[in-house]
């Protein structure tokens, strides 16, 4: 992001916004609500426009024409505190229709890779139960892996885990962690500083409408 500015009507969200987010690295963003923490990352894939500067997704400048969209979009995986499954499919149902729908690929293989990314979430149980009958932590693990299927370069998570009993936010967490051990590119809104502190290469402190603060987690959560 370059000099990105975000307003919503006459409020500037973004005042000019510099930020970097390298290959392979995990930048968790935290700051008070209404910090535009949010915001920030849902003009990443586009679903907020950005008034003026520029956001490039590896390599690709971001504009709002249909196809630019489904360009950056079709590299970002995105994951939303409520889980956002369709209700009335199986969990497997869920994870392959994009695949078949929006990648073209054979039942066969949606169904292979969806099995796979299921075991991967510790889910390969549930492959024929419907959303309403798992835990929102199970729920939100389906939906990470859903976003996995899409094979995406980036994985954008709003706030993962707050819509979770206390006793959920672990098991949501540690694939998470897994994710961000094996290389995956992250961008992370979170209130879970104990992850922030153990998966975070970078932690940016928004606030005051833009970023206050960046660097590694010892810098920016450990001061007094
Ligand atoms: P955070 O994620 O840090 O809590 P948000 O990005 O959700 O912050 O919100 C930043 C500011 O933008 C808040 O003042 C919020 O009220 C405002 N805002 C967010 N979305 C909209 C919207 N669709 N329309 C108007 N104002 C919005
Ligand atoms: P470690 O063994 O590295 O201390 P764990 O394997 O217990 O960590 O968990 C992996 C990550 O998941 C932790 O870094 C932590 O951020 C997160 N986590 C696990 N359980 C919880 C929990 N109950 N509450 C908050 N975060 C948790």
């Amino acid at each position: 992001m370059r000099d990105v500015v975000k307003k919503f009507g006459q409020t500037t969200v973004l005042d000019g916004v510099d930020l970097t987010v390298h290959a392979g690295e995990v930048v968790v963003l935290i700051g008070p609500s209404g910090a535009g923490k949010s915001t920030l990352l849902r003009c990443i894939n586009g679903l907020e426009r950005i008034n003026s500067g520029t956001i490039t997704v590896g390599g690709q400048q971001l504009s709002y024409d249909e196809k630019s969209l489904n360009r950056v979009r079709s590299r970002i995986g995105m994951v939303f505190q409520s889980f956002n499954l369709f209700p009335h499919m199986k969990v497997i149902d869920n994870l392959t229709m994009a695949q078949t729908d929006v990648l073209g690929r054979s039942k066969q293989e949606a169904r292979d890779r969806a099995l796979e990314l299921l075991e991967r979430v510790g889910l390969a149980d549930k492959a024929r139960a419907y959303p309403d009958n798992l835990s929102g932590g199970q729920q939100q693990r389906v939906a990470i892996a859903r976003a996995l299927a899409m094979d995406p370069e980036v994985m954008l998570f709003d706030e993962p885990t707050s819509a979770l009993d206390p006793e959920l936010v672990g098991e949501v967490l540690q694939v998470m962690r897994t994710l961000a051990d094996d290389g995956m590119t992250m961008v992370v809104v979170t209130h879970e500083m104990r992850f922030a502190r153990k998966a975070a290469d970078r932690v940016v402190l928004m606030a005051d409408r833009g970023i206050a603060e960046a660097g590694t987690p010892e810098q920016v959560l450990e001061h007094p």
